[in-house]
């Protein structure tokens, strides 16, 4: 088995370590991540700059670009096959309900599954690395599940946010459907140094959706979230409606 491992928040980062070190054993590794922190960065691809690939001192190789620049040149242009699985992660934070759409760690895992292969972001809901090991523990039980269980039929997306918590490993898993946040905070207004309005995207919103079977809700509960992705924007529900307006 191949397995290509990226992130959002760079090569230095304690979690891609941590999840790089968790998955020893079952096969075959690649790591291509960012050069630097691309937290919030989505599914961007650098069309208007060259991209290079570099060896990190730390030993794993690095693109000065996107989460999604390193999936995508990995899998078009470095990797002599495709892998048979992309993880991401894990991130410095939760990627739950709304967040999935800015995630540079859900789009990295979003790109493999846009190529066929399939995927698993992997995030802890609080930032600051606390019990990282134990989520390192979680993503190796849940690579092992899918490996069994999934593999081979087909690509898939999961979205998997870990409690920090040293018990992460024992936590029930249950599948969940993404909760919704309400709009962000607005933002910060500030004055630079040059007497320049500037300005700071402002935290998240709170969860407004955040009932059972929610990803906020699991993880509130002391579980790990487990949320299939699927990338189709489609309105279905509204195809009609709209198909009406515009009826010759
Ligand atoms: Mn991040």
């Amino acid at each position: 088995m191949r397995i290509l491992i990226a992130n959002d928040d760079g090569y230095l980062a304690p979690g891609l370590a941590a999840l790089v070190k968790a998955m020893q054993g079952l096969g075959e590794i690649d790591v291509i991540a960012p050069e630097q922190n691309a937290s919030g960065t989505s599914n961007a691809l650098s069309l208007h700059r060259p991209l290079s690939l570099y060896q990190g001192i730390n030993g794993y190789r690095y693109i000065n670009g996107t989460p999604s620049d390193c999936v995508h040149v990995a899998l078009t242009g470095v990797l002599p096959v495709l892998p048979d699985l992309v993880l991401s992660g894990i991130n410095n934070g939760a990627n739950m309900g709304d967040d999935t759409l800015y995630s540079g760690t859900v789009a990295a895992a979003m790109e493999g599954f846009l190529f066929g292969v399939p995927a698993i972001a992997f995030s802890q809901v609080e930032k600051g690395w606390a019990h990282l090991e134990a989520a390192a523990a979680v993503a190796r039980s849940v690579v092992e599940k899918v490996v069994a269980t999934a593999l081979g039929r087909g690509p898939f997306l999961l979205n998997v946010n870990i409690p920090n918590r040293a018990d992460a490993l024992a936590l029930p898993r249950v599948v969940t459907r993404l909760g919704r946040r309400h709009a962000s905070e607005p933002v910060i207004r500030q004055q630079s140094p040059r007497g320049e309005t500037i300005y700071w995207i402002g935290p998240a919103g709170d969860a407004r959706e955040a009932g059972e079977g929610t990803d906020f809700h699991a993880t509130a509960s002391g579980r790990v979230s487990i949320t299939p992705l699927q990338v189709d924007l489609t309105d279905h529900a509204h195809l009609a409606r709209w198909s009406n307006v515009w009826a010759p």
